[in-house]
């Protein structure tokens, strides 16, 4: 049953629990990490704006060495805090940081509120930075979103629509506020950055070193390479596929896709995208073999077909091959369950677009 945008609370809890530990393990050792003191990680969130993490943490080391606390920003002179700002870029976030340090001291004693709407109304800090310094200082249950967030997300729950759009943004917050763990709200913020910068990377993620391997539906459905999706409209994305319609005496196999996969809970025969350098007939035989356990030695073509949709052409190759009739119980392992069905029954399941038009040459 499907209870949230990763599946169930079992989902969401696997996915807490493998990230922590992944975490405790592979985090960077930042500087601000040591203690994780407010003032260094607001300095370090607003200088992570914009600008690559090596480059933070060699200018949040210089910066702390000469203005190690509140007071010591208030009380430089501006030209100071620019000159230790110089090369960083965006000058008004160095600004912003000295009206805000002037403030806090004049104010607050030069503390840092540990409130939201406080947070807010600092100069220079918005929603994200309130947010980061909330969670990641004082360890309170505020989501995180930036772009490694949103990367990783679209790839876990396979979303098909570009990210900017409006409701894709709203699935997007609501998956933040659905997965945050909110015992470890620190922790958690910061490992998901930190996989979305060391594992699912923009450019060839490395799913085989992700601790979320099994609970990625992008992953699950091969479609790593096309989350997120692109903004850009135009040409369609071109994917290849193979399958294979399965006899057994006068019975074909179908098996029904897991809930929360793409075509969630429709019919099919296994199959599946080809990988790079695989001809149709090697996907096919591979495809069985990791959806059913099934080796088959030899396939029969049937037909190829195509079918488009919003943004993809996929060309799906189909095959026919014979099982023999003592064979083992298949091993599903992208299927909810399975069925032996006669040809004229068929046409009783649901089936994605291009199985279907199998289905339909079949019968003809
Ligand atoms: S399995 Fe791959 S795509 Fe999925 S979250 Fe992990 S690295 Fe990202």
């Amino acid at each position: 049953m499907i209870e949230n945008e990763f599946g169930s609370t079992d989902t969401v809890n696997e996915i807490r629990d493998r990230l922590l530990t992944w975490f405790a393990k592979h985090q960077r050792p930042f500087p601000w990490r040591t203690t994780y003191r407010p003032y260094h990680v607001w300095i370090a969130e607003v200088m992570a704006q914009q600008t690559q993490m090596e480059r933070v943490v060699l200018y949040f080391q210089r910066w702390v060495e000469q203005f190690p606390d509140v007071e010591a920003v208030a009380s430089a002179p501006e030209q100071k805090i620019l000159k230790a700002w110089e090369g960083l870029g965006y000058y008004t976030r160095a600004r912003n940081i000295h009206r805000t340090a002037l403030y806090l001291v004049s104010s607050r004693g030069g503390e840092i509120p540990s409130d939201y709407q406080q947070l807010l109304a600092l100069p220079g800090i918005g929603p994200y930075t309130a947010a980061a310094i909330l969670s990641i200082a004082f360890n309170q249950p505020y989501p995180l979103i930036d772009a490694n967030v949103e990367r990783i997300f679209s790839r876990l729950a396979d979303i098909d629509s570009p990210l900017k759009n409006a409701a894709t943004r709203k699935q997007l917050t609501t998956m933040a506020g659905t997965l945050l763990d909110r015992e470890h709200p620190r922790d958690f913020n910061q490992a998901l950055m930190e996989l979305g910068a060391l594992v699912c990377t923009p450019k060839k993620p490395v799913c085989a070193d992700c601790p979320l391997r099994m609970q990625c539906r992008a992953h699950r459905a091969d479609t790593v390479e096309f989350r997120p999706l692109p903004t850009a409209r135009g040409k369609k994305i071109d994917i290849v596929m193979a399958c294979c319609i399965l006899h057994k005496d006068d019975r074909i196999f179908i098996q029904q896709r897991l809930p929360d996969d793409i075509w969630g809970s429709l019919w099919e025969f296994p199959g599946g995208r080809l990988k790079e350098g695989e001809s149709p007939v090697e996907g096919a035989l591979r495809e069985i073999r990791e959806e059913t356990g099934w080796q088959i030695k030899q396939l029969n073509f049937l037909a190829t077909v195509t079918h488009f949709y919003t943004r993809y052409r996929v060309t799906l190759h189909g095959f026919h091959g014979i099982l023999h009739p003592s064979c083992p119980k298949p091993v599903l392992t992208a299927a909810s369950q399975y069925a032996w069905v006669t040809l004229s029954q068929l046409s009783q399941y649901p089936f994605p677009a291009g199985h279907r038009q199998l289905v339909d040459i079949l019968c003809a």
